[in-house]
């Protein structure tokens, strides 16, 4: 008779050398099979589990030893206190990230309209968060990769937003190049890739091993997405429009070095994490 506790034990033996988590693991993988929360498990830890249940949840586990992010195991990420899903092939959003939608939240005022750009939309976790939360919004959310798109409009979806956000494949601008914009675009926000190509390999094998090159491979230095979206934001924005990117841990001097260049970019700000790392650089644009 296998139960929940015995399981649980087995997992966290087979885990405890590979992961830094590894109850907290176990115990969401668990989640994900029996479709229960974490306090089901403490409650109920004497319930015995089926055949299938005890094979699935090896086959699992297994994956997790491998390096599988959890994430990708049971498909859910939250973020801005939303669900999303998700799949390899999009980058997972980071809690740090909700650092750059607080900075756009705290810059807006509630009874104006905006038309937001979104680069390198991934998952969607940014655009379907700033479609949710800035009541009168309308978001082009670009991604280079199909994938990136197709998993971003089913977390549109999954979130009721649907009809706020006009999803473009392509390469940094390129796609509204195609299309008619109405207006000038109030907001650009970007979580770009950023890790220099060579430290890549350094990272977490969970990053480096599974999440997708494409999000994370910022050019030789890691900025190479910045120096593009610095330069050809002002074609875009509005006089006194807002940017705001999310920025690697060392690299906010050197992208308000590349914004001070430009000589386009006004009240230039760099805002920290909750680690203290600093992680957004925003500033207005002054055409
Ligand atoms: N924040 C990611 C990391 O932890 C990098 C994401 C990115 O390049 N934008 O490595």
């Amino acid at each position: 008779m296998i139960t929940i506790e015995k399981i649980l034990k087995e997992a966290v033996g087979r885990l405890k050398t590979k992961v830094s988590t590894p109850l907290l693991d176990a115990q969401v993988i668990l989640c994900h099979i029996l479709k229960v929360d974490r306090l089901y498990l403490i409650v109920n830890k004497d319930r015995v589990l089926t055949h299938k249940q005890i094979l699935e949840y090896k086959g699992l586990i297994q994956k997790r030893a491998c390096g599988v992010p959890v994430q990708y195991i049971t498909g859910i990420q939250e973020f801005m206190g939303l669900e999303f899903y998700l799949e390899e092939g999009v980058l997972i959003p980071r809690p740090d990230t909700e650092i750059l939608i607080e900075k756009i939240l705290d810059s807006i005022d509630e009874n104006d309209k905006y038309n937001i750009i979104d680069i390198g939309t991934g998952s969607g976790a940014i655009s379907v968060s700033l479609a949710k939360y800035v009541q009168n919004s309308y978001i082009y959310s670009i991604d280079i990769s199909q994938k990136a798109l197709d998993i971003a409009r089913i977390n549109a979806v999954k979130n009721n937003v649907l009809p706020k956000i006009n999803f473009l494949k392509g390469s940094l601008f390129e796609p509204l190049e195609n299309i008619n914009l109405l207006e000038r675009i109030d907001i650009l926000v970007s979580n770009p890739p950023y890790i220099p190509t060579e430290d890549i390999d350094t990272l977490q094998i969970e990053v480096s091993k599974f999440e997708p090159r494409l999000a994370l491979d910022g050019g030789e230095d890691g900025l190479d997405f910045y120096r593009v979206i610095i330069d050809k934001a002002p074609v875009y924005l509005k006089n006194n429009g807002l940017i705001a990117l999310e920025v690697g841990h060392d690299q906010a001097q050197r992208v308000v070095k590349l914004m001070e260049e430009k000589k386009k970019y006004v009240d230039i700000e760099i805002t920290k994490d909750l680690a203290g790392i600093e992680r957004v650089v925003s500033a207005r644009i002054k055409l």
